[in-house]
């Protein structure tokens, strides 16, 4: 029996807000995805009100359950702050996520100590770059996958929410389930746990959260999600360094992050201020990724550096943060990346995968104490 928008409305209606007013007459509720019996949707507020808004979230949550058909539900409460306010609040909002409430990083504190681990999760690490189409979701899982292919058990975390590229990447299209603690089980393949906001909600729906309903939505799929045992979660950052993407270097248990640049200066420009912000919240920055390093002919395998190749090794130099590698502009990097089948899964015998995993053979390196303390 399929459920539709109209049956999940006609149930919150009758759902009172902290005010009075019907939850649907409130003004707060997002696109409401009702598919196969699945539904997703939030309850934006402003953050000083987020408190009160928890238990109405619950009973939205309970109202939908009940619904006949519905197998699964989940309901964000996210907290939004009016323009010209104070910065938000640590994690998102207070009351949004009580149960994994923290204290916000203190200057010079260690980054081991600052956020509550994962439990179960020796290393979280990020995947960031100073701007967008640089290839860092594709660095991140192939990464991954090279990070697999040592042995390690690893999961990947798509919090780009505003173009979230795991179900192209991927090619997974399933929406996750809820385990009987109604945390959501990750979809697998490739041997990874894998979770994106793509999963959740249709991508233009993705496109339009703001700022701070990044950090709720991205807490949800890290906390709220039963990741098992793993040795590495690797989060597929937002690009750029703006306020969302500090909150989220901020406030996400960070073991390292990994910088992916292209060789222009551009490109660069961007990746020191993405280094900059890993610091300025005592991430260690884990190393820089020069991506379409050189132009490689796929034909005749000839190498031309059409970008001016080696700068970020230059740059990772100059600024003191280890060099991971080079890797070239290749059309089975693009095309498997785009058909969902990652190159180190699909050629894992290339010289292309063997980059990766000399990369994720470095990143592992510099994880050794942490991995090998589960
Ligand atoms: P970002 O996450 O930085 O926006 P993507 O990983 O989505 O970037 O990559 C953008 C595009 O570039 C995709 O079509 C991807 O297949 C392609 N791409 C990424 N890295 C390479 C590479 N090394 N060689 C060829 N194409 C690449």
């Amino acid at each position: 029996m399929s459920v539709t928008q109209q049956q999940v409305l006609d149930s919150l209606g009758r759902i009172k807000s902290p005010r009075g007013v019907a939850l649907t007459n409130a003004n707060v509720l997002s696109a409401i995805s009702a598919s196969d019996g699945k539904v997703f949707f939030s309850i934006n507020v402003e953050a000083a009100e987020a408190r009160a808004w928890e238990p109405v979230r619950a009973e939205a949550e309970a109202a939908v359950r009940a619904i006949p058909g519905v197998t699964t539900v989940m309901v964000a409460l996210t907290a939004e702050r009016k323009p010209g306010s104070a910065p938000p609040p640590s994690r998102g909002a207070p009351g949004v996520q009580p149960a994994h409430a923290h204290k916000p990083p203190q200057g010079g504190t260690s980054p081991m100590s600052r956020q509550s681990e994962i439990p179960g999760i020796a290393a979280v690490i990020a995947v960031a770059s100073g701007k967008g189409g640089v290839g860092k979701s594709t660095t991140a899982l192939n990464l991954a996958l090279g990070l697999r292919d040592l042995g390690l058990k690893v999961g990947l975390l798509d919090a780009d929410i505003y173009g979230p590229s795991m179900p192209r990447l991927t090619g997974l299209r399933d929406k996750p389930e809820l385990n009987a603690e109604r945390k959501m089980i990750p979809l697998k393949r490739f041997g990874l746990a894998i979770m994106s906001i793509g999963f959740l909600v249709e991508e233009e729906t993705a496109m339009i959260w703001r700022g701070p309903m990044v950090m709720s939505a991205v807490t949800q799929m890290l906390r709220d999600v039963e990741w098992g045992t793993l040795d590495v979660l690797v989060v597929d950052m937002p690009p750029g360094t703006g306020d969302a993407q500090l909150t989220l270097a901020q406030n996400v248990p960070l073991k390292g992050a990994v910088i992916i640049s292209t060789p222009q200066d551009l490109s660069l420009i961007d990746a020191r201020r993405g280094l900059a912000m890993f610091r300025k919240v005592n991430v260690p920055v884990l190393g820089i990724v020069e991506n379409m390093s050189y132009f490689q002919c796929p034909h005749c395998g000839t190498r031309s550096d059409i970008f001016g190749h080696g700068g970020a090794r230059h740059e990772a130099e100059k600024l003191g943060v280890p060099f991971l590698g080079e890797i070239p502009l290749h059309m089975a990097i693009r095309a498997t990346s785009d058909a969902g089948n990652p190159l180190v899964d699909s050629q894992p015998d290339g010289p292309h995968a063997a980059i990766y995993r000399a990369i994720a053979g470095q990143v592992r390196d510099q994880l050794k104490s942490v991995i090998a303390a589960v």
